[in-house]
Formats: structure tokens, sequence, C-alpha cells
């Protein structure tokens, strides 16, 4: 599983955000349907594999779980609208972005309680009910998974999305490719994604520059100007820096391994940005939350006649 609760501040939490916690706990997570334990495994920040949540192999998800119904939803919509389903599932396809205070310091010892609220909680938990599947598309917490969505919906980018600080509020018009054909100049931030390149992104002090595969090319045989984002890292944590380093390296090397084995998955970052004013050739970031590298396969059906 790629994602999962925290017990105790009841959001959701992706695998790849493990790589920033100085300590995982390992019983502090559970099903994001049904609520059974699951535990994070591939954490370890040296490891360079992509972190995820696993449950034990003789506990089933709870009748009602829709965690494998996703699953089939996520294959249908490969081919074609799953729209009704993404209206009324809270995971697939965030509705929005909500950059809530970074994760609370949060003692270990404290029991979940009713009364811990979160912005982005939409689970209600009954002691008479049991758990009562919410109803409707949850907001997301980082660009992650609104990134997955965008990828894994194709016939569904006309679902709203409303992403603070992008004017466009439907997936189709939020994000925005950058191109190999020359250098653009963009009026407004968008979530903007484009491959990563093979390079390594360099250490500059503070400063992480990550170069694209997007600009302008030059007889086939380099860049002559190539986009990058510069990720101002002034203000991280130690573990920050090291998740999204992991993060990046983890798919540069999934993209060559999947170009030598002729696979069609690419390495794409995304990142919610505006462009330099000075030089249009960089973006400037400086949250986690709003960047992001996912190995995935983009196709842009003609939606419209759902082909
Ligand atoms: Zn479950």
């Amino acid at each position: 599983m790629e994602s999962a609760r925290d017990r105790y501040t009841r959001e959701m939490v992706e695998g790849e955000d493990l790589w920033m916690l100085p300590q995982v706990d390992k019983y502090g997570y559970e099903c994001g349907g049904c609520g059974i334990p699951v535990f994070p495994a591939s954490y370890d920040q040296a490891n360079l594999q992509r972190p995820h949540f696993k449950k034990q192999q003789n506990t089933p998800h709870k009748d009602g779980c829709n965690i494998d119904g996703d699953e089939k939803t996520v294959a249908r919509g490969k081919k074609g609208s799953v729209r009704n389903e993404l209206e009324t599932s809270p995971d697939l396809s965030p509705s929005r972005l909500v950059l809530i205070d970074e994760r609370p310091a949060v003692d270990p010892e404290r029991k979940p309680s009713s009364e811990q609220t979160s912005t982005v909680r939409d689970t209600k938990r009954s002691d008479d009910e049991g758990l009562v599947r919410p109803k409707g598309r949850r907001a997301a917490n980082s660009i992650r998974p609104i990134c997955r969505a965008f990828i894994r919906f194709p016939f569904d980018r006309t679902m709203s999305l409303d992403v603070p600080g992008v004017e466009d509020k439907t997936y189709l018009q939020a994000f925005k490719k950058l191109g190999g054909k020359g250098v653009d100049l963009f009026s407004r931030a968008r979530i903007f994604y484009a491959e990563l390149a093979w390079a390594k992104p360099q250490e500059d002090g503070d400063f992480l520059v990550i170069p694209l595969s997007a600009g302008e090319w030059c007889d086939e045989k380099r860049w002559v100007k190539q986009y990058r984002v510069r990720v101002d890292r002034s203000k991280w944590s130690k573990h920050k820096r090291t998740k999204v380093s992991n993060e990046l390296e983890v798919a540069r090397l999934e993209g060559i391994d999947a170009k030598k084995t002729d696979s069609k998955l690419r390495p794409y970052v995304f990142f919610v940005a505006e462009q330099d004013s000075a030089e249009p050739e960089f973006f400037n970031i400086s949250d986690h939350r709003l960047i992001c590298a996912v190995v995935g396969t983009i196709s842009y059906p003609d939606f419209k006649s759902g082909k």
C-alpha cells in the first residue's frame, strides 16, 4: 500500500513521507479504508527503495474496506472514465491540496482519541456503527496523491482540483507539461511537470538544483537551455533534505532501469512553482510538499470522445 493513516494524527501518510521522520513508529499506522494495522516497510533513509505499508498476511481487510476496490478502479481508469467511483472514493482523486502545519510532535504514548482533529480528517468513527466510509473526495496534504491521480486517470482530468496558488481548477488545466522546444514564459503558477534528467541533481549549499529533461535541445545532443527546479532548503531539517533527495534518486534510478528494459515507465518530477522572472529556465520552490517524483506512464487520450 502506498499510503496509510497515522493512528495518532488521523492524517493520511504517503510511504515517501516516512523518509522524513527521525523515527518511524512501526505500530503507528492503519489501513485508511478499514483501520486494520499496517506496517511501514523500506523506510530506512539509507534504503533506496520506495517506502510503503504492508498488512499482516493473515489479517484480511475488513468488510467494506475500499482498498481492493480502489485497485480495480485504478486498473479500469487507464481505459476509460471511472468518474463515479472517483467521486465516492476518498483517496483516489483528491479534490484539493491543503497544506497543514508541519506534522505536530506526537506523543507516541497517547492513544488515538476522537477529540483529535485535523483539517483533512473526514473519516468518522463511531463505536456503534464501526467505521463510516467517508463520502466524497478527500483533500491531500502534499501534491503526490494529486499527481498520481493525474497519471492514473487520464479520462477523468476534467474533475475539479483546488491547489492554493494555482488559478486553474481542474486536473486538465492545473497541470502543465514542460516541453522540449525551447524555454517558454508562463504567466502563472501551475503544477508543472517534466521527465527527470538522467544527470544527478546538484547540491549547491542550501540549494538543490534538479535538471529536467525539457527546455531547448540542440543538435539532438545536448541542452542549450534546460529547465531546472531550484529548491531552497535553507529552512529544512536534515531528514527533509534526505527525503527529497531519496525520492528523486529512486525515481532517477527507476527511470534509467525502465529505459534499459524498454519499459514505458518514465520518472516525472511535479512541482507547484513560479518561474524565475530573471532566469526563466528556473523554477523556485521551498516547500517540500510542493514537489514530488512519480514513476509512471502519462497518456493523453481525447477525453471528450472517451478515446
Ligand atoms: Zn483496509
